[in-house]
């Protein structure tokens, strides 16, 4: 493939941006070479500046669950535009996805919009230690909240991706009221639940991690969580900015039967705008600003734009059923690559859950951050250029896991199974 017109771009894009880049991952660090980039997109395909076509398995990190340019959203978008792009007032719209997205998720009465999956993430730790008058908060090793403070400690994602799991920049201060967890070992929250009694307000989770490459919870972890935050006034806050919307319409939820007080959004909620929102019940959510004394705003939240985006694609979700479409489809491409990695004798473990997975090229089950890092680099990297070499594109670093679109046909996830073939053989 030739990516001359993306080289270019990418030397010229360097003098003056950092990197090159508006967000870490997108600058192929991780796996060597040049940045791809791209010029337009429909459907499950991507169209870069040199002219090739590539298969789309990150859809904008999850967002883009029903292919590309969408044609309900992409008309809500446009008819919104001419009438005005940003009021900074209250419009009729918000209160429409309001409505929609808490009749479809489980547990919550009211939502606050904001523009990104970090905000969500910020302000629901906020709303939780406002409402418990308690300053510590439980995350996971390998789990990903945004970029805020507070959760660069131990992070998934671009952080581990680039080996700045701790950033500087982050406050000792700060950092001494993040405690640090193990994903998928409930004795190892107990003991800092018991180490720190009654100061802590939430924990915060991926309740299907997907920042450390895809990993679902155990058998039983969620429910213990559940549990020990109810005997100890802790809130569990579920981060469903990539499970939201995405594993089912009340999102992790409801597929796997547990109640979150707080739960966060982003990616599937704005269409593809810059959207994120946190939810929960009123009671708690009554504790925000005006109603209540936790501050928390944004010149641009609930933008008209963005809100059509949003809303356009949560009526499009709440009929239908995309969300077995995309697991069946998940499910083959699974089976497929498995087959192929198998027969060729290439060291691997697939983890997979409804429309999220990822090949992890490591030997054992892949459950938190310690088995997630063991995966080979090299393998990956070869695994990344071989398959971009032959239109298919996937995230760029090994702690992502894939999101499939609806778009993709099987005769799309047929050529994917074949170019792994092709790239092991
Ligand atoms: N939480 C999770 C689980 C995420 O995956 C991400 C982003 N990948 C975020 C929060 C942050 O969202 P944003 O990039 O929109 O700020």
């Amino acid at each position: 493939m030739i990516y001359k017109r993306s080289s270019a771009l990418f030397a010229e894009a360097e003098k003056v941006i950092p990197g090159g880049v508006n967000s870490p991952v997108r600058a192929f660090k991780a796996v060597g070479g040049t940045p791809v980039f791209v010029k337009e997109a429909k459907g499950a395909y991507l169209y870069d500046e040199d002219g090739n076509q590539l298969i789309d398995y990150i859809a904008s990190w999850g967002p883009m669950i029903l292919g590309h340019a969408h044609k309900p959203v992409v008309d809500a978008v446009i008819d919104k535009a001419k009438k005005g792009t940003s009021f900074g007032m209250p419009t009729e719209i918000e209160t429409k996805i309001a409505e929609l997205a808490v009749s479809m998720v489980p547990n919550i009465d009211k939502i606050r919009f904001v523009n990104s999956g970090t905000e969500a993430c910020m302000s629901a730790v906020r709303l939780a230690r406002g409402y418990t008058n308690k300053d510590k908060i439980i995350k996971f090793a390998g789990c990903y909240h945004g970029h805020s403070d507070s959760f660069l400690i131990q992070a998934g994602s671009g952080a581990v991706t680039f080996g700045s799991p701790n950033s500087p920049g982050v406050t000792q201060g700060t950092a001494k009221d993040t405690l640090l967890a193990k994903y998928n070992d409930l004795a190892n929250v107990e003991a800092l639940i018991e180490a720190n009694k009654n100061e802590i307000a939430c924990i915060i989770i991926e309740p299907v991690a997907g920042n450390m490459g895809c990993i679902p919870p155990k058998a039983g972890f969620l429910e213990g969580l559940r549990q020990l935050c109810d005997a100890n006034n802790i809130l569990l806050v579920f981060d469903e900015v990539m499970t939201g919307f995405r594993l089912a319409k009340g999102g992790a939820q409801e597929l796997l039967g547990i109640k979150a007080d707080i739960v966060c959004f982003g990616k599937v909620i704005g269409g593809g705008l810059p959207v994120g929102a946190f939810a929960a019940k009123a009671e708690i959510m009554d504790h925000l600003a005006p109603l209540g004394p936790v501050y928390q705003a944004g010149t641009l939240s609930g933008n008209p734009l963005a809100m059509a985006a949003g809303l356009a694609m949560l009526e499009e979700l709440n009929t239908g059923d995309v969300f077995s479409s995309l697991a069946k489809k998940t499910e083959y491409l699974h089976k497929g690559i498995a087959e192929v990695l198998e027969r060729l004798k290439v060291t691997h473990t697939i983890n997979r859950l409804g429309s999220m997975m990822s090949v992890h090229f490591s030997e054992g089950q892949v459950v938190d951050f310690e088995t997630s890092a063991k995966g080979n680099n090299e393998t990956f990297k070869t695994f990344f250029h071989g398959m971009l070499n032959q239109g298919v594109y996937l995230a760029p670093s090994a702690f992502e896991s894939w999101f499939l679109n609806d778009a993709l046909s099987y005769e799309d996830l047929d050529k994917t199974i074949a170019a792994c073939e092709a790239v092991f053989s």
